[in-house]
C-alpha cells in the first residue's frame, strides 16, 4: 500500500506534483523530503492531510521519503550523541565507584591520578 498525494504545490519548481509515499500512511504536518523532477533539486513537503491509499500510485508520482531531521516531531529519532555517550559511561563509573568505596574516592584517586601524570 502507497499513500498518494495528488496535485501538491511543490517548492521547488512553482507546479504541482502527484506524490506518494510508500509502505506507510502519510503524516500532516510531517516533512518529507523529495527529489523534484523538474529542477533536480531536493525539496520539501509537509503535507497538509494523509494523502489517500492507493495499492498501485500513478506513473510519474514523486516518490517521498521521510525527513526525521527536519524540524517536525520532537523527541523522536535518536538523541544526539553526547547525551548517548554520556549514559554509555555511566555505568563505568557507578561500577568504579563502586570498587574504591564511593564517588569522593574516586574522585581522590583520580585527583591523585591527575597529580602524579604532571
Ligand atoms: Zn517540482
Amino acid at each position: 500500500m502507497a499513500a498518494l498525494l495528488r496535485d501538491a504545490a511543490c517548492d521547488s519548481c512553482g507546479t504541482h506534483h502527484h506524490f506518494c509515499l510508500l509502505g506507510a500512511e502519510l503524516s500532516p504536518g510531517q516533512t518529507y523530503s523529495y527529489s523534484c523532477p523538474m529542477t533536480g533539486q531536493k525539496a520539501f513537503l509537509r503535507p497538509g492531510s494523509a494523502g489517500e491509499d492507493t495499492p498501485h500510485p500513478p506513473q510519474g508520482a514523486v516518490q517521498l521519503s521521510p525527513a526525521p531531521d527536519a524540524e517536525s516531531k520532537v523527541g523522536e529519532g535518536t538523541p544526539p550523541g553526547h547525551a548517548g555517550q554520556l549514559q554509555d559511561a555511566v555505568p563505568e563509573v557507578v561500577e568504579a565507584a563502586q570498587k574504591v568505596g564511593g564517588y569522593k574516592r574516586l574522585a581522590d584517586i583520580a585527583g591523585t591520578l591527575d597529580e602524579m601524570g604532571q
